[in-house]
């Protein structure tokens, strides 16, 4: 019996009777839990998911074979009888454990502490694997797509136990510093569950107020759709449309109950029209919108083209349109709000950048307070695609301005794609997927780097006290910029630029 049932129950005993009867507390407590139970928590089901290549280690550890003999001969008289630590030092990370010990070194469990060589620098040289070093471009650094790799392989929120070892400040994202000063609320913790945080968006159209027809009926209903985590999947490099792609990548929306953007022609092809697809359209063929079948629930419209969105607008599914970043943007994107386009994918290159060479977090910004400013920010959603390659650029790009924002390479490093040639450009790299490459390790392997990236959003929300991330849109209010203060703090220095009277 839930508590409806209960209070009906009290109530009809009240009205046969006049009295109030109270049930026993355990009686409601029972019921209320039973009530609670009826409610489902969205979870991601991340699963340990074993890597099908290898990515270079992070470090190489070179050892002096004499010098650890000496180590070896003095620990042993000192720890007699206790060999697991005479054949583990100096590294407790196993480094040193192995058959023989630091005489046949085991470098791909280093985690580059440095402890081995600060206590014998005489002997132990740690040094950065100039393999890994290869990978990714300037933007998308070796450091992003092995953090990537590790977070698709575990689900979970990767930890060093070292503190940050990072840049405080730099290009792109790394100009931003978020405001963490509500660490100290011990209660809004979305992880661990002791609060829930909220980290679903809608997409779509909602009305500024209700209007109603003389008889009460509702003129102008919401048109949108919620997803559960504030990021969608970008289409697929065209190269690698004709694998087994673009189902993991469907298959991988359903899961997580996010969107799969992908072209119309391969979701027709492939049969892959779902809810969780949106069918991607050039504006002259957006008569076939009616061939999407299936429960599908939005259309992306590839461009802007006034007379093609006449033909859509009035339709009951909801249409995004794709914007580049490109020429004069920001007055098409005017004219599109005023014709009623309610769902904006705006989009930049892979490095985040506009044709101009503008970054995504001033474009964000820009197109953010462009609707701020007219008063009408409401009344559109924007999903921004491009330059996002670390679980921290969520949260940033939702500071700038964006309600979702799209992943793309993200998804192929997680699937270890090796990427080469020109990485900043949308489809000019190339893309070496793994020759073992299925859609079950595939879509795990997505979910798994779905739930890490959610879990350092919670993690970043709980922190600055923000109970869902609808409220951190275009919070600029929670992030400080490092150029802003580096300019207040030294523009009275001689020397500095711009500075010194
Ligand atoms: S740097 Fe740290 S983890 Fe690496 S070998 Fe030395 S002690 Fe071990």
């Amino acid at each position: 019996m839930l508590a409806r049932e209960a209070n009906e129950m009290s109530e009809s005993m009240e009205a046969e009777s006049g009295v109030v009867v109270q049930l026993p507390v355990a009686d409601q407590a029972r019921m209320n839990r039973e009530l609670a139970d009826t409610y489902h928590r969205f979870h991601i089901d991340a699963k340990e998911t074993e890597d099908r290549q290898k990515i270079p280690r992070r470090f190489n550890v070179k050892v002096g074979k004499f010098g650890l003999a000496k180590l070896l001969f003095t620990e042993f008289f000192k720890y007699f009888g206790h060999w697991d630590v005479v054949f583990s030092r100096p590294c407790t990370y196993g480094v040193f454990s192995g058959p023989v010990g630091g005489f046949a070194p085991r470098p791909e469990l280093c985690v580059g502490c440095l402890r081995c060589e600060v206590q014998h620098p005489e002997f132990v040289k740690v040094t950065h694997n100039p393999e890994l070093a290869k990978l990714g471009d300037s933007y998308l650094t070796s450091k992003h797509i092995a953090t990537i790799n590790e977070e698709s392989k575990k689900g979970s929120v990767p930890v060093r136990g070292q503190g940050y070892r990072g840049r405080f400040g730099g290009p792109g994202f790394d100009q931003m510093f978020t405001d963490m000063s509500e660490i100290v609320r011990p209660s809004r913790d979305g992880i661990h569950g002791r609060e829930l945080i909220g980290t679903s968006v809608d997409l779509g159209y909602k009305p500024m107020q209700l209007l109603f027809t003389k008889d009460g009926g509702l003129l102008n209903r919401p048109k949108m759709l919620t997803i559960q985590v504030p990021f969608v999947f970008d289409a697929p490099p065209v190269a690698i449309m004709d694998g087994i792609v673009p189902s993991i990548y469907a298959q991988a929306a359903a899961e997580i109950d996010t969107l799969a953007f992908l072209p119309s022609s391969t979701v027709i092809s492939r049969g892959l029209s779902s809810p969780h697809v949106v069918p991607m359209i050039a504006p002259g063929e957006i008569g076939s919108i009616e061939s999407h079948g299936n429960d599908t629930r939005m259309i992306e419209m590839t461009e802007w083209n006034a007379d093609a969105w006449t033909v859509v607008k009035d339709h009951p599914l909801l249409i995004s349109v794709r914007l580049p970043f490109s020429g004069d943007w920001k007055s098409t994107m005017m004219e599109m709000v005023d014709a009623g386009v309610s769902i904006i994918h705006l989009v930049a290159d892979h490095h985040g950048k506009s044709d101009e060479g503008e970054f995504v977090m001033d474009l964000f910004q820009e197109a953010h307070f462009a609707l701020v400013e007219n008063g009408n920010r409401d009344t559109v959603t924007f999903i921004g695609t491009g330059g996002i390659a670390g679980a921290d650029h969520l949260p940033k790009g939702i500071i700038t301005g964006m309600d979702a924002l799209g992943l793309d390479y993200p998804l192929l490093i997680a699937m270890q794609a090796h990427l080469s040639g020109d990485l900043q450009n949308r489809d000019a790299a190339t893309i070496d997927l793994p020759k073992t490459l299925d859609t079950e390790w595939g879509i795990q392997r997505i979910m798994n780097l779905s739930c890490s990236w959610r879990d350092q959003l919670l993690e970043i929300l709980g922190a600055m006290g923000i109970r869902e991330v609808r409220r951190l849109r275009g919070e600029t209010g929670r992030a400080m910029w490092c150029g802003h203060l580096e300019s207040e703090a030294f523009e009275d220095i001689e020397g500095y630029p711009g500075g010194g009277h």
